[in-house]
């Protein structure tokens, strides 16, 4: 990621990264920090704030060369940023400081199939939560994340078979509605990865190979090796949700049958229970009102022993499926979002014994398998981070 920046560049974003990781901090703390003397840091600083992108707070009580050092912080008071999450089901909103942290309440409605009118709705929802009392004044960025793929550059969804979007010009869409606004899209797995690599980052150990899987309406893998996003040529990378399991297996979102997100999403997890049959949502059908994950997880919780069983199916083929990505890419780490995080205390000895039956090296089937409970809301997370982490994002330190 360093390659082609400047050096100057590569400090700033080292200063602000460890300005967020460690404030309030001293001049004479962050120069410790960078490891570089006072004067550069004095430079860098002033500049900051000439940017407006740090403010001098409070005093520290201890005195350094017979005067008091002044604290310095990260300016998120003058901006927001809006994240969305889009799901084939409900698209989630939230509105945030220029650090990320919420500044309202989450909002969510239903995903509309057609893009140019779920576009619309994005925008009066968006417009709606800035009226209910959004004091700060510029609008810093909209980052949105869509379970599918897409092209960040040209902002074209180019295949998202849960919405049945099919080369859709989302950003031309965004553009239109969201007039100067600056917009980042991202495939919402490939979002949530970058997130987690960004918060580690300045915070100490950096996990360099990572894989983030996200288990919802559908199933997307994130792939993070050696510190850097792995996109492919077509930005396609990591479609380990169409990884077929069974060639005769149920049919899946994709056209095709017996992919792992055809056995491990939602609504393959609900079909199993309901005995339904057929786990493929029709693409664009909008919101399933029957039966949520999160009602059959209560219902597993309260002893219905078809629930649980349904449960415990998925969390094997999910453990199926991550074996394959263990032995694929060897990751250090792997994160697990969506909804069956919330019963990931009656699922994870049935995961972990699948990862174990099919990875190759017992090194392979120890590897950390880490949820990212939906409570943390991961993907808005990571829809923000597109608008937030850039100005941040330092090389990898470790
Ligand atoms: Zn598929």
């Amino acid at each position: 990621m360093a390659t082609r920046r400047t050096s100057r560049e590569i400090n700033r974003q080292i200063a602000l990264s460890l300005i967020r990781a460690h404030q309030p901090v001293s001049r004479a703390e962050l120069a410790r920090l960078m490891e570089t003397n006072r004067s550069n840091v004095t430079l860098l600083v002033n500049k900051l704030l000439e940017e407006n992108l740090v403010r001098e707070g409070a005093q520290g009580s201890e005195k350094i060369r017979g005067r008091k050092p002044t604290f310095l912080y990260l300016n998120s008071e003058k901006s927001y940023a809006v994240a969305v999450d889009v799901r084939a089901s409900r698209t989630f909103l939230m509105i945030t400081d220029a650090l990320g942290a919420p500044l309202a309440e989450i909002d969510n409605f239903a995903t509309e199939a057609d893009p140019a009118r779920f576009v619309k709705t994005l925008s009066r929802r968006v417009g709606d939560m800035l009226r209910r009392g959004i004091e700060a004044a510029d609008c810093e960025g909209l980052g949105i994340v869509v379970p599918g793929m897409l092209d960040p550059a040209s902002g074209v969804v180019i295949n998202a078979p849960t919405l049945g979007w099919h080369d859709v010009n989302l950003l031309a869409l965004l553009r239109a509605e969201f007039d100067g606004v600056e917009i980042h899209l991202e495939n919402s797995a490939k979002a949530c990865a970058l997130a987690q690599v960004w918060m580690k980052r300045g915070g100490g150990a950096a996990v360099n190979d990572l894989v983030f899987v996200s288990v919802s309406d559908g199933v997307g893998v994130g792939i993070v090796i050696g510190g850097e996003l792995v996109r492919g040529r077509h930005n396609s990378a990591g479609e380990f949700g169409h990884l077929p399991l069974s060639i005769d297996g149920p049919p899946c979102s994709c056209g095709l049958n017996g992919c792992l997100e055809a056995y491990i999403s939602n609504p393959a997890t609900i079909a199993r229970y309901t005995g339904s049959g057929s786990p493929a949502r029709q693409p664009g059908s909008g919101e399933i009102v029957e039966l949520s994950i999160e009602n059959l997880m209560a219902r597993a919780r309260a002893g219905d022993s078809r629930a649980l069983t349904a449960l415990f199916s998925t969390a094997r083929y999910l453990g199926l499926g991550l074996a394959s990505i263990i032995n694929a890419l060897g990751p250090s780490l792997v994160y697990i979002g969506g909804e069956i995080t919330e019963a990931w205390d009656l699922i994870e000895l049935h995961v972990r014994n699948a990862i174990g039956e099919r990875t190759l090296t017992a090194e392979l089937a120890a590897t950390p398998v880490q949820i990212v409970p939906a409570s943390e809301n991961p993907r808005l997370r990571g829809a923000v981070a597109l608008v937030t982490a850039p100005a941040f994002a330092a090389p990898k330190l470790a």
